[in-house]
């Protein structure tokens, strides 16, 4: 583990990297919605803070060791481009599935417009809106923790023991429609316009690779509201007593009311990752959820021959002692 100390630069920089590119983030988004294409020029903006983060994470990691190849970056590409949708990757840039679906399905709700306070700044409802499809990522996240048939998906996530701004996007693409689908109806049930989602696209976009990069970033007070990359740390976090936390994905607001927020007074773990064991090759790892050996090995079970097999030696075992 290396985290320098610079000095009173480096100090400076860290506390004020994470809000920089937040806010960059989000200023480029504004004026890409402004433009003829918008997601065209959102993805433009997005690439280009991914780019300049990574090229940080080179200069301020977080954690020395997790800059080296793990022989899973195909893959974390692989699964990003495929989770962000065909129409992103027909843009060759990929970014924002969840704003191509709000942009196809939004016309078929808009019958239900008047549950929503259109007249409220625009601001102010992306805040709204913000909150309530917040609720559906932290159901849909912490159902993916608890419950066994939804985990063997979002263990693709959690497989990866290092983390760095590319494996942001990588989960399994029946993990992501799960969490669109949660977090996504309540705001269409309510009729919420589509610059709303579109700003909750954005806001999830920044936050995600902001949460996932290795940077030795302070983020303070941020830590009680945002998704931080010291929050996040902690929920990729190999202990599970420290791993089934922190579930939100753009803001902790739910944890706090439910529970689950998790913010020691000490550097947030390095050692991530899960018991279980997840394919090498792309297809495999899509492929690996849906059969009983593949949920298996990501469970970290023992086969059930073998399993049958240890059952048979105890009732034995049992039967003689009898
Ligand atoms: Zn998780
Ligand atoms: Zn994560």
């Amino acid at each position: 583990m290396a985290r320098p100390n610079g000095g009173r630069l480096y100090t400076i920089v860290s506390c004020l990297l994470w809000p920089a590119f937040f806010a960059g983030g989000l200023a480029g988004a504004y004026f890409a919605f402004q433009a003829h294409w918008p997601l065209f020029w959102f993805n433009v903006n997005y690439l280009s803070i991914v780019i300049l983060i990574g090229i940080s994470e080179r200069i301020m990691p977080y954690e020395q060791t997790w800059l080296s190849h793990d022989g899973e970056t195909f893959n974390d590409f692989a699964h990003t481009l495929l989770n962000k949708g065909t129409v992103q990757i027909a843009a060759a840039i990929g970014t924002s599935f969840p704003m191509a679906v709000a942009t196809v399905a939004l016309p078929l709700f808009t019958a239900h417009r008047s549950f929503w306070p259109d007249q409220w700044p625009l601001f102010a409802q992306a805040i709204l809106g913000l909150i309530i499809a917040e609720l559906g990522l932290y159901v849909a996240h912490r159902l993916a923790h608890e419950n066994l048939s939804l985990w063997r998906f979002h263990a693709l996530h959690h497989s990866v023991e290092r983390l760095w701004v590319v494996n942001t996007g990588r989960f399994h693409f029946v993990d992501s429609l799960f969490k669109i689908v949660l977090s996504q109806i309540p705001l269409y049930l309510l009729g919420a316009p589509l610059p709303v989602f579109l700003w909750i696209g954005a806001v999830t976009a920044f936050i995600g690779v902001l949460t996932h990069c290795n940077l030795n970033v302070r983020t303070g007070p941020l830590d009680w509201i945002l998704s931080t990359p010291r929050l996040h740390r902690w929920h990729h976090s190999r202990l599970l007593a420290e791993g089934n936390t922190n579930y939100g994905e753009n803001l902790v607001l739910w944890d706090q009311v439910f529970g689950t927020y998790f913010n020691p007074p000490r550097p947030s773990s390095v050692d991530i990752g899960i018991s279980g064991r997840v394919a090498k090759g792309f297809l495999a790892q899509l492929a690996q959820p849906f059969s009983a050996k593949g949920a298996r090995q990501i469970l970290g079970r023992a086969p059930k021959r073998v399993k049958d097999e240890a059952s048979r030696i105890a009732e034995t075992s049992e039967s003689e002692q009898a």
